[in-house]
């Protein structure tokens, strides 16, 4: 799983990092999917769990060197899924300079709603999509918001890392991220399609 950074104004500001002058990339590991069905089970390594809702693209074929041109030919489905970051992890790595695999890579910290094909969408770069946190909304963003739009960071991911059948893009969060308690139920929109629901245990 690649993961964008920072692709969203807003939530650059809000977190008050730096504008990206090109997409941000880092990765998750299989092993960040949890188990089907199981809920997000929150780690006693971090006491500073923060939901990132956003959506996920699937690659279909191998790519190196995608043109952006090409790139829509790269991916077929999309979907809505929480990039789970360990905040407190996260600002002790960014203070150090040192990487952020810890706090973001761990085991269970990638949910994935199920897939939608690219196809039965009007335009993917006009979708809407949201995060429920207990019957509420907490996070509400939209496609048009990017920074790089999914071309631009199919394209550039590949240019240093081959793109795989089955890999999953994880797009940047809009702003609004917050904490996750346990006992919370999180529920994933892609416009009104609900795609996932858990809890976090
Ligand atoms: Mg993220």
């Amino acid at each position: 799983m690649v993961c964008i950074g920072r692709n969203y104004l807003a939530h650059v500001k809000e977190l008050d990092n730096d504008l990206p002058t090109e997409p941000l990339f880092f990765m998750k590991p299989d092993t960040a999917l949890p188990p089907e069905g199981e809920p997000f089970a929150y780690p006693d390594f971090s006491s500073q769990i923060h939901y990132e809702t956003e959506l996920v693209l699937r690659i279909c074929r191998t790519g190196k060197n995608i043109d952006e041109k090409d790139a829509p030919y790269y991916y077929d489905a999309i979907t809505v899924g929480i990039d789970f970051t360990a905040r407190d992890l996260q600002n002790e790595c960014k203070a150090k300079g040192h990487p952020w695999e810890k706090a973001k890579a761990f085991d269970g910290s990638a949910v994935i709603g199920k897939f939608k094909s690219i196809k039965d969408l009007y335009n993917p770069n006009d979708i809407a999509f949201g995060m429920k946190l207990n019957g509420e909304w907490r996070q509400q963003g939209h496609s048009r918001d990017m920074i790089f739009n999914f071309d631009r960071i199919v394209s550039h991911v590949s240019r240093f890392v081959t793109l795989e059948e089955g890999d999953c893009i994880f797009t940047g969060t809009p702003q609004g991220v917050g904490e996750v308690h346990v006992g919370d139920v999180l529920e994933l929109f892609l416009e009104d399609e609900p795609m996932c629901k858990f809890e976090i245990k």
